[in-house]
């Protein structure tokens, strides 16, 4: 039986060690945590249950679409919720929910300018055919040439497309009021780049947002994560946690071994699931990377985050699971992430209260919150200092916001940025969300899923195809999981 290792055990190492047992291998994870999940990890203390990464679940058809593979259903491992209203913004001018579902996201839209309505469905229809290319057939691309793209459908859909086209002057064709336009320019933050940067093939997230809806995993995001850990087990393979992998050793351009700080593994193939970065660079000898300093410093990094998971000793009202602080201008925090890197000046941030869903998440009657913060990756002076200022910031801004007092009731109150991404997960420049979606870093000019010079070792995760989110992250287990097998 061909035996291989895979580093890391978040969603990316996950996904593919499940794929690769099915297809009869044995296999090894290794993860240097002390639990599965990786950037999804999660929290417990004193009676809160906190999810540390990913708040929101959309596309739900590729979690079923993942399961089924295994003759499994998502519902043979966790429940799932439709949230209606989907999220709450907050506008310096008031509060909007937005309503779950088309229908009625027109009547809002048309509310707020006359036409709009129209112009959503016409948004939505393309999107619909963005959405259908897209998840079904390019993120299945492993980016290793350009005639994988030789298909008549993507040839002659083209231009429906929008490839060229940024989601930016796309969304100001279709809307005019400011808060419309950002509220449609709102999903590409998951992928990690400026509206104007984005290719328009990405108003798909905007179909994924709006009609595939937001939805919440009873018992938290956490709940993916012991689903994909329990069906891997199914499948056959062995987990190693608290075991960090240490080196790669090679012979003839063949990995022959894995050396973690407790044991040696022989291995037949190996596919990393950390960070890229960390693995180049730190885990195999320079003559064997295959790509330079020079290159990983021009890489577009999507953002790194300022967190705070905060526990409150009552209930707050009026609040909603998912609310998007877009109180301050976007603009120049958005500089402050992509062009001229800097802690933000007055930054906009996003509030997942996730007991308003789940009690079961918080002591009885206590609030759980997760505050975040995007700040650009690479920042150097993350102190406590910094984090306590912008604690400070967002108390003051909630306050405000939601009329009542916050402060007071906090009872737990942990922070995490920068150092914690490299330190806990090796996280290259602290990123959050790993590589951006930029049009020059998207299919095969991202990182290579398979190793240039390295013959059985390959990659998977968020800084190669097809990039960042919990979704992207489990078709790159199987994209890779496929490319592993087509190669032996
Ligand atoms: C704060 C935050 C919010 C997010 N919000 C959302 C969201 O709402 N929706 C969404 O879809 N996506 C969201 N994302 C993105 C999503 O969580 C990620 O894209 C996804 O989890 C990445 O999975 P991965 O497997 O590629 O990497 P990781 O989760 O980082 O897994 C890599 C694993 O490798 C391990 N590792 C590293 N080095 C070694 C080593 N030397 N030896 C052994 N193990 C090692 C790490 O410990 C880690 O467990 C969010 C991310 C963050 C951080």
């Amino acid at each position: 039986m061909p035996h291989v290792i895979i580093i890391g055990a978040g969603f990316a190492g996950l996904s593919a060690a499940s794929f690769m047992a099915k297809a009869g291998w044995k296999v090894t994870v290794l993860e240097k945590n002390d639990q599965p999940g990786g950037r999804a990890r999660q929290w417990k203390t004193d009676g809160f249950t906190f999810d540390m990464g990913p708040s929101w679940y959309w596309m739900p058809d590729v979690f079923e679409r993942f399961f089924n593979q295994f003759g499994k259903s998502v519902s043979d491992y966790y429940e799932l919720d439709r949230l209606d209203p989907s999220y709450q913004v907050v506008w310096p001018t008031g509060k909007m929910d937005i309503p779950a579902g088309l229908p009625a996201l027109k009547d809002l839209f048309e509310s707020i300018e006359p036409g709009a309505a129209n112009a959503l469905q016409q948004f939505m229809d393309e999107a619909s055919y963005k959405y259908k290319v897209g998840m079904h057939k390019l993120v299945h691309k492993p980016g290793q040439s350009l005639t994988e793209f030789i298909d008549w459908d993507l040839m002659r859909g083209v231009f429906k497309l929008d490839v060229f086209t940024s989601m930016r002057a796309h969304v100001h064709k279709f809307f005019k009021d400011p808060q419309l336009r950002l509220l449609m320019e709102f999903p590409v933050i998951f992928l990690g780049a400026m509206a104007e940067n984005t290719p328009a093939l990405y108003s798909l997230m905007n179909y994924a947002d709006v009609v595939g809806g937001t939805w919440y995993p009873r018992g938290g995001m956490y709940s993916i994560v012991n689903a994909m850990y329990q069906l891997a087990q199914e499948q056959g393979v062995e987990f190693h946690f608290n075991e960090e992998v240490k080196e790669i050793t090679l012979q003839h351009s063949r990995v022959t071994a894995v050396n973690t700080d407790k044991a040696t593994y022989i291995a037949d193939a190996v596919i990393g699931g950390a960070d890229y970065h960390h693995i180049e660079t730190q885990l195999l000898p320079a003559s064997h990377r295959s790509y330079s300093d020079a290159y990983w410093d021009s890489r577009v990094m999507a953002p790194s985050c300022l967190l705070y998971f905060v526990g409150l000793n009552r209930k707050l009202s009026n609040i909603h699971h998912h609310t998007l602080f877009f109180d301050t201008p976007f603009e120049s925090h958005a500089k402050e992430i992509y062009q001229d890197p800097a802690w933000p000046t007055d930054p906009l941030f996003y509030m997942s209260a996730v007991s308003v869903t789940d009690p079961g998440s918080a002591p009885p009657g206590c609030e759980n919150l997760f505050l975040l913060i995007p700040v650009a990756a690479g920042l150097k002076d993350d102190s406590p200092e910094i984090r306590e200022h912008y604690f400070n910031v967002l108390m003051d801004r909630l306050e405000k916001k939601l009329g009542q007092p916050v402060r007071d009731a906090v009872i737990v109150k942990r922070s995490f940025a920068h150092r914690d991404f490299e330190q806990d997960y090796h996280s290259f420049k602290g990123n959050a969300y790993g590589l951006a979606n930029t049009l020059k870093q998207t299919a095969i000019l991202k990182p290579s899923c398979r190793s240039k010079k390295v013959n059985n070792l390959f990659y998977t995760g968020q800084l190669t195809v097809p990039g960042p989110g919990v979704p992207p992250s489990l078709i790159s287990g199987e994209l890779v999981a496929k490319e592993v097998i087509r190669n032996f």
